[in-house]
């Protein structure tokens, strides 16, 4: 008895199998549908009834894929490469069983089909999909640090040819209905409804089992191998890309090239062992571990508002406040608007706070030019908000967010002058980079209903928003806090009051290591490109040039001024100093920065910096820099764990990942410690401590845990 999959065989002798997972809203291929897919096509071979046999699914979607609870810790379980591996070869062995079982096979793909679930499409002899625009199909694996093990890396270049197959398979390229039928990956594409028909009016014709690379005398499209001057072309051109894309981070992509190099040259079922080999290498090692947990279970549970306080009831903003129509506010009114929500967009004067709305214009038109959007959708948005100035006009917001500039005095202002008008009912949350929370919510009447809503800019495309917990906020507040981000499609993590928060706080000991290495005479170069090597999209000087160094200093010297003789200046500030006081080099929006920024040409390093820092006359290895960097930042993070600024593990990696841009490979700050091992990391640390100064000291607290070998993760 199969409970995954409901099985019946109609009056022209065709099964069709509706994969139905109990309980769950998407199907994914567990060990229990595995079993049950085996079980049924067993049926469907010896039953000499049954003609044939279509396959679709109960729910909206097709099969997401693999089941990554049980993927995702195979490293913390002790999986090994040789288990690894017999999984792969257990899936691959039903669907191939299914391939060459002499009865045809077609699926019916209601919609998405993803990972294992496309790849189950593809074992299929005729495929038909839905022309519904979310019906899409891909190979996300590379992405979360794993190659396809189910015959993907196999089928699809046997089918579309290596060239096409190559960017769905590396770069997780979707491919909606348009492009799948244009492709040939499916055989047609239909109405939803007119689905199971046509892959039953396929089986009725009797055709013959056998899948294109299973006749005599096939041949890959395009070649196998490099034996064609474009496949040479495509594989060396592609493995050299990947190399300086990766820089031997991430070991998925460079397996999954070889997957289907070395596989596609030999006989289909030796492909598949191929394919299977380097899976097991992959998901028993600690890279995908880390992705999988950070990128897609935590950051899933995270988007689920795992940190959502019980017993309150779910709520939505339908008229939302929003003071300061900078680049930070108009930024956040665009996301809502997006998300349909009334927008009442208020600075000091019309024409700023209509430059804000204007904002939303620009991104509009840029995305009806894409043909990411229309006119029409573009005014629905459009309308949704309201430039003012008229304090009168926030009455009725559910939620106001304050993005004026970072001074305490201005924000008390206007947090007072607001409340004044808005329903005592309303949340009131601050987009403060770095001024505590409990300190901001002393202008305020009502504490409890303060937060911080920490975004990031540019808003539109950063995923992450820090939501700050003050000494009084309530857990109403923190629950409507979170409902929104949910509402505007954003990824929460929740952090306790300090100065900087987490992300700031973290984020300025990358900058600040940066700057301390300029002044002691490291090539800029080196250390932009060592940041690069460690797997950060951008040097650290690129980035401070981007958020402006003009922001870091004013934070600076707001923090020396709030806490007097007791403040000490971190290592590298007498750089930004210099480059704020003496310089006037601000940053990138002023033109200049620790790069040149000339007029059509590509940023460079300014040339200055030579005079400024000479170069010290040995310079470090580019491993060296990438430790300090890296160190430094998952040390600070450690700290913001003993103080109780981070609760739990996740909101470490998931902020660090997607606030700004700490390498996934690692799968965030405090992944990075467990991956290193707690003991190796305190001894490194101990050593910078001792050549670079206290910042790398290691507390009582850490030294502890790791004579306990205490991970952050429960091993
Ligand atoms: P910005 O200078 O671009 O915009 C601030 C806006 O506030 C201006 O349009 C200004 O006219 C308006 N304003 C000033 N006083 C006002 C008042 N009394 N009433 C109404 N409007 C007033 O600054 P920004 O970069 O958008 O930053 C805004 C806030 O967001 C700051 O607290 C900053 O620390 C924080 N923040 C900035 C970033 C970033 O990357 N820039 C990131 C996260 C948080």
């Amino acid at each position: 008895m199969s409970n995954t999959i409901q099985y019946t065989v109609d009056t022209d002798g065709i099964a069709t199998l509706i994969i139905d997972l109990p309980g769950k809203s998407m199907n994914v291929l567990c060990a229990e549908l595995i079993a049950d897919l085996s079980e049924c096509v067993d049926k469907v071979a010896t039953d000499k009834n049954v003609i044939g046999a279509v396959l679709t699914s109960g729910k909206a979607a097709f099969v997401a894929g693999a089941d990554l609870t049980e993927l995702g810790t195979a490293y913390d379980r002790g999986v090994d490469q040789v288990q690894g591996y017999e999984w792969s070869r257990q899936l691959s062995a039903v669907f191939r069983t299914m391939e060459t079982c002499g009865k045809p096979f077609a699926v019916a793909i209601n919609g998405l089909a993803l990972g294992g679930g496309f790849e189950l499409c593809l074992a299929c002899h005729y495929r038909v999909l839905s022309d519904h625009p979310r019906a899409v199909l891909g190979l996300p694996e590379v992405s979360i640090g794993l190659i396809p093990g189910a015959g993907g890396t196999q089928r699809l270049p046997r089918l579309i040819g290596v060239e096409k197959a190559l960017p769905v398979i590396l770069q997780g390229k979707k491919l909606n209905p348009e492009k799948a039928l244009e492709l040939g990956v499916v055989h047609e594409v239909a109405p939803a409804d007119e689905l199971l028909q046509r892959a039953k009016d396929w089986l009725i014709k009797k055709p013959e089992p056998v899948a294109p690379w299973d006749t005599k005398g096939f041949r890959m499209p395009g070649g196998a191998g490099a034996n064609t001057p474009k496949n040479a072309q495509t594989f060396m051109v592609g493995t050299a890309l990947l190399a300086a894309n990766t820089q031997h981070n991430y070991p998925a992509p460079i397996a999954a090239i070889s997957a289907v190099y070395e596989g596609c040259i030999t006989p289909f079922d030796t492909g598949l062992d191929i394919e299977s080999q380097y899976f097991g290498q992959l998901v028993s090692g600690v890279t995908a571990r880390n992705m999988m947990r950070s990128l897609f279970m935590n950051k899933g549970a995270a988007d689920k508002l795992v940190r959502r306080p019980e017993g309150i009831e779910k709520s939505t903003v339908t008229k939302l406040g929003i003071l300061g129509a900078g680049m930070m506010g108009a930024g956040i009114a665009y996301v809502s608007a997006r998300a349909g929500i009334q927008v009442v967009l208020l600075d000091t004067d019309i024409e700023a706070s209509e430059r804000g709305k204007a904002y939303s214009e620009g991104l509009l038109n840029k995305a009806i030019k894409r043909g990411y959007s229309t006119q029409e959708k573009a005014e629905v948005l459009l309308d949704l908000i309201h430039p003012t100035t008229d304090y009168d006009d926030l009455e009725g917001c559910e939620l106001v967010i304050e993005a004026v500039f970072e001074s305490r005095e201005i924000k008390a202002v206007v947090t007072a002058k607001t409340e004044a008008v808005i329903p005592a009912s309303a949340i009131f949350a601050s987009n403060t980079s770095t001024l505590p929370i409990t300190g901001l919510a002393q202008a305020s009447k009502r504490p409890e209903s303060f937060i911080g809503l920490h975004f990031f800019s540019p808003v539109d495309k950063m995923p992450l928003v820090e939501l700050i917990v003050g000494e009084k906020s309530s857990d109403q507040a923190i629950a409507r806090g979170l409902d929104y981000i949910r509402q505007i499609r954003k990824t929460p993590i929740v952090v306790n009051d300090s100065p900087g928060f987490y992300t700031s706080r973290v984020f300025g000991t990358l900058t600040n290591e940066a700057m301390t290495m300029l002044a002691e005479g490291v090539n800029p170069a080196l250390i932009e490109n060592a940041a690069k090597m460690a797997g950060f999209p951008v040097g650290p000087l690129a980035v401070m040039d981007e958020v402006t160094l003009d922001l870091g200093y004013k934070i600076t010297m707001q923090a020396a001024e709030d806490q007097g003789d007791d403040y000490t200046f971190a290592s590298g500030f007498a750089v930004l100093r210099k480059f704020v006081e003496d310089l006037d080099r601000k940053g990138k929006r002023f033109g200049k920065g620790f790069y040149d920024y000339p007029e059509g040409e590509k940023k460079h390093l300014w040339p200055g910096l030579a005079e400024l820092y000479p170069l010290s006359e040995q310079q470090p290895l580019a491993q060296e820099i990438m430790d300090r960097l890296l160190y430094r930042q998952a040390l600070e993070t450690a700290r913001c764990f003993e103080e109780g600024v981070l609760d739990h593990p996740a909101d470490a990696d998931i902020g660090s990942i997607f606030g700004w841009g700490f390498p996934p490979w690692t799968g965030g700050t405090l992944s990075f410690i467990d991956t290193v091992g707690i003991r190796h990391f305190v001894g490194v640390c101990d050593r910078m401590a001792r050549a670079y100064g206290p910042r790398f000291a290691v507390s009582d607290w850490l030294r502890e845990r790791a004579t306990q070998g205490e991970s952050f993760y429960p091993g």
